[in-house]
């Protein structure tokens, strides 16, 4: 049992050879999924504008319009995926509800893990709390 790298628990688990509790390791992979998301939506934004003022003052040919409604449905699904990891991860913090796809991280946590801390307990000690702005609000 060694402390845990963010919050000094003590944990048995390792996250690429580092000790880190689960607690920690949900909020460091919601937090990193946030921010690939963030940064996918603002590519997707760059590359939507780009395209967009590249025809500046008149209307583009029939595949320019493809072009651009392809580049358009590439923003809107980035941006439901950025609203997605910020809801994910707030509702970790504020309730404690592990996401769906790392609750199976959290069994095999569970079971390497001395007697009886599960993933809420340890969410819920947690004081380190991360406030976002829904992008919803944006
Ligand atoms: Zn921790």
């Amino acid at each position: 049992m060694l402390p845990c790298v963010r919050c000094k628990a003590e944990t048995e688990l390792y996250e690429n050879g580092v000790p880190i509790c689960f607690g920690c390791s949900v909020r460091e992979r919601s937090t990193q999924e946030v921010l690939e998301t963030t940064a996918n939506k603002g590519e997707a934004f760059r590359r939507f504008e780009a395209i967009v003022l590249q025809s500046p003052g008149h209307l583009p040919h029939a595949d320019g319009v493809q072009v651009i409604k392809n580049a358009a449905n590439e923003l809107s699904v980035a941006r439901k995926q950025m609203a997605r990891a910020y809801d994910r991860l707030s509702t970790y913090l504020e309730q404690g509800i592990v996401p769906e796809d790392l609750k199976v991280t959290a069994k095999k946590a569970v079971t390497t893990m001395a007697a009886g801390v599960g993933a809420q307990g340890t969410a819920k000690r947690s004081s380190t709390a991360i406030l976002l702005k829904s992008p919803k609000q944006r």
